[in-house]
Parts: structure tokens; sequence; C-alpha cells
């Protein structure tokens, strides 16, 4: 029997999930449809009745080597006949301990000290508790970030990410009040000029004595608007920062691991931040795991606080199984040459999706690393774009103004990325078509 599209759709999208089922930002009264996936490998997502998809998104960022590689298999496999997970207070074990040593010879020279924790959103909670202590003794705790940032879904999180893209819409008056500097005007690749970096050094100034860190995605923005800015900036930042003795905190989850064709994004600028977040492609994006990094300063002024201790501790702190996967995961990307496949996806998108830049209703066109961004006059309708994705054999999910492409950058071949790059631009065409 030949199915049309809506019956073969029909099959794909469950019941209880409609009914009983929270997926990210939707509403039980009208939730958009979901698809049921069955299986994933390399650079493919098997659907439950056999359609195969091209992956565009590395599950929101986080997949490099692709789904289901036979070394991170293998790896979870070993350590789960071991243990899956021990606590970590009063406890430790080889997985943590490899782990860390392998971060701190790939981390900024000047990171000592690593938290390990359950995921982005809480590793921006620990890094801005560990400022808000290394602060105490100057009375410095809040924060300074700019606008268009995204550091994750918790209060705190929440309270930098951007006010108009992230969630003070809803919890705006109940999150604690925070400094926003504009989105870095300079674009990355166009001439820096000094007066860029004036709202923020203003803003630093006027606000220093109280201030205990600036928190940014370097270079890469990502949720809060997919936008590339200027390495000067950072290294500007790091300057003022010194200057006030404010901390700089990195946000690296979705930069970090080679996306951005840097191993980390910092290393665009050539300046250390206090902390780092990492997260994301920490495992892979084999499972949920995130870490924060910090160095001799911070982790001596915590313990020098009232509470002498880094007040943080989860249950699930440094998991063996998560550990034992993202040392596998860093030791293959490091012997990959990650560095050479990152270079071809920038060079296949930055030509491919050029052609779309006279198209009516396309506002500009943007590709860094393993990222190529089209943003949008008007966002695309998330459910129908999703539809004819699905229709065409990818897995493209828009972001507001934004779509894009982050494919897992170590897996996928060339032929599946003009296959991806044929049907986003396919799509985008009838969308834009249809808009216009
Ligand atoms: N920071 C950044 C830069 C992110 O992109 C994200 C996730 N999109 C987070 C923090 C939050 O991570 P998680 O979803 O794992 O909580």
């Amino acid at each position: 029997m030949t199915l049309t599209p809506t019956d073969r759709f029909d099959s794909l999208h469950d019941e209880f999930d409609r009914n009983h089922l929270w997926h990210p930002y939707t509403s039980t009264h009208n939730p958009l449809p979901t698809y049921k996936v069955d299986g994933a490998k390399g650079a493919v997502i098997t659907l439950a009745d056999g359609t195969e998809l091209i992956d565009g998104m590395s599950s929101w960022w986080c997949v490099i080597h692709g789904y289901s590689h036979p070394r991170l298999v293998e790896a979870a496999r070993r350590q789960i006949e071991k243990m899956s997970h021990v606590m970590f207070g009063g406890f430790t074990h080889e997985p943590a301990i490899n782990l860390g040593k392998r971060l701190l010879e790939i981390l900024p020279g000047n990171i000592e000290y690593i938290f390990f924790a359950d995921s982005g959103s809480v590793a921006t909670e620990v890094a801005m508790k560990m400022a808000v202590q290394a602060g105490e003794k100057a009375g410095k705790k809040d924060f300074i970030t700019i606008r268009g940032g995204y550091h994750g879904d918790t209060w705190n999180a929440m309270s930098v990410c951007d006010p108009v893209t992230g969630m003070h819409g809803a919890f705006g008056s109940d999150l604690p009040i925070r400094h926003f500097a504009p989105r870095p005007e300079c674009r990355f690749g166009e001439d820096w000029e000094p007066e860029y970096f004036k709202p923020m050094k203003e803003l630093i100034e006027e606000h220093h004595q109280t201030v205990a860190a600036v928190i940014l995605e370097p270079i890469v923005q990502g949720a809060g608007g997919m936008y590339f800015y200027h390495p000067q900036y950072l290294r500007e930042l790091r300057k003022i920062c010194d200057k006030y003795d404010i901390l700089l905190i990195f946000d690296e989850i979705a930069t970090g691991f080679g996306r951005t064709g840097k191993l980390f994004a910092y290393q665009h600028a050539d300046v250390e931040p206090d902390i780092m977040l990492l997260g994301k492609a920490l495992t892979g994006g084999f499972m949920n795991f995130a870490a924060v990094a910090t160095n001799r300063k911070v982790a001596d002024r915590i313990s020098k606080s009232s509470a002498e201790v880094m007040m943080h501790g989860p249950t699930f702190m440094a998991n063996p199984l998560a550990c034992a996967v993202a040392l596998e995961s860093i030791d293959m990307l490091l012997e990959s040459d990650w560095e050479a496949k990152v270079r071809k996806v920038e060079n296949r998108l930055k030509e491919r999706l050029s052609i779309l830049k006279d198209e009516l209703g396309v506002e500009d066109i943007r590709v860094l690393g393993g990222i190529g961004v089209v943003e949008l006059s008007e966002p695309a309708d998330l459910g129908r774009f999703q539809r004819r994705c699905v229709e065409e054999g990818v897995w493209i999910r828009p972001f507001g103004h934004n779509a894009y492409l982050m494919p897992p950058f170590l897996a996928i071949t060339e032929e599946q990325l003009e296959f991806l790059c044929d049907k986003f631009i396919l799509i985008l065409k009838e969308f834009l078509s249809k808009n216009g």
C-alpha cells in the first residue's frame, strides 16, 4: 500500500506522547507534531516507519562524531560493566581523574580546577555561584552580559539570557536584575573600530564596584540569535576585567570541541577566561554532562569566602559513565583530522548557502566553522517547515528568524552534506516564495 504523506505522518505521531509528554517549549493545548525516532547512526536519524533523515542539527549542536559511534558505545559498555554511578562525595574514580587530566591538557593554561556538573544550565548556575562566592569579600555579586546571549533555562541562567529572545517575557520581574551591554556590533571578519567596545566599557566603568563577573558566549552567540562577533571584543573585555578585578566567564557549551573551527572559540581571540563552561559536545553528544573549569585565583577566593567551600554538589556529580564517554570522545576528536573536516564543512556551507543571498526575505547569511545561518526577515512556520524537512529526508529546526545547519561535522559525508544543503535551499526557497 502506498501511504499518502498524511497517513505516513499519522503513524509517526504518538497519541500518548501528544497527550501526556511535554516537549521543549510547547503548549499542552496545541503541541507541534513530533516524529517518532527509532534509531540514529552516523549522520542519519531513522524514524519509526523506516524514513531516514540526514541530520542538520547535531541534536541541538552536541553530536560531533555522529550517533551511536561504536567507540563511544564501547566506552559506555566498558564503564557500565564496572559501575554506572557512584557518589562523588567522599569517593573518586579513574574516569573522573582521567577526564580531568585530559581537560587540563586542552583547556587554557591558567585553568587548574574542574567541577563536573549535570547539564549546561547547571554549569551556568555553578559558574555564577563561583563568581559570587569569589567576589564576596569585595562585595561583588552582580553580573554583566551582552544582549543576544543564551546560557540555559534555570533561574540564574535565564537572568543572563537575552531579555527579548530569552524568557524575561514570562519571568522577567522575578529574575535577578543584570546589566546588559548591547550585542557586539562588529561582526566576525569585519574591521574593528575601538568605538565598538564603548558601551561595554561604559557599563563596566559605571558598575565595576559591585560586578563579580562578565558572562558571555565567546565569538558565537547561539540560541539567543546565532550571531558571530569580532575577537577583538574579547581582548578588550579581558583588559578591562583585569583592570577592575572582574571575573570573565566564557560559556563554551555550544562552541567547544571544534564547532567554530578552533578547538574552543576563545582561541579565535587568544585570551583566557577565569571560568569556562563546557557541555553539549563534551561527551560527543552521547549523553548529558557538563563541566565548569576555573583558575587558582577563583578557587582560592572561594576557599577564603565565609562558606570556605564551593557550595554545590549534585547527586550525579562526575558520573563515571559520562566521564568515561567524555574522555573517549575527546580522544577521538584529538586523534581525528577535525580541523580539516570543519574547514571542509565551512567551505561547502559558504559556497552552497550563498545562492540564497539575493532572495527576498533573506536578511543575512553567515557561516563559521560547522555553523551555517540564514537569517530571515520573517520567522518560518516551524510545524510546516519541519514537515517539509521530513518529507524531503532531512532534519532541520529553525529558531525564530534563523534557519541554520549545524551538522555532526566529523560524521557527515560529502554526499550527505550536499543532500542536506540541496534540501535546505529547496525548502527555504519554497517558504520565501510563499511569504513574498
Ligand atoms: N549555554 C549555551 C551557550 C547553550 O547553547 C546551552 C544549550 N543550548 C546552554 C548553556 C544550556 O545547556 P543545557 O541545555 O544542557 O542545560
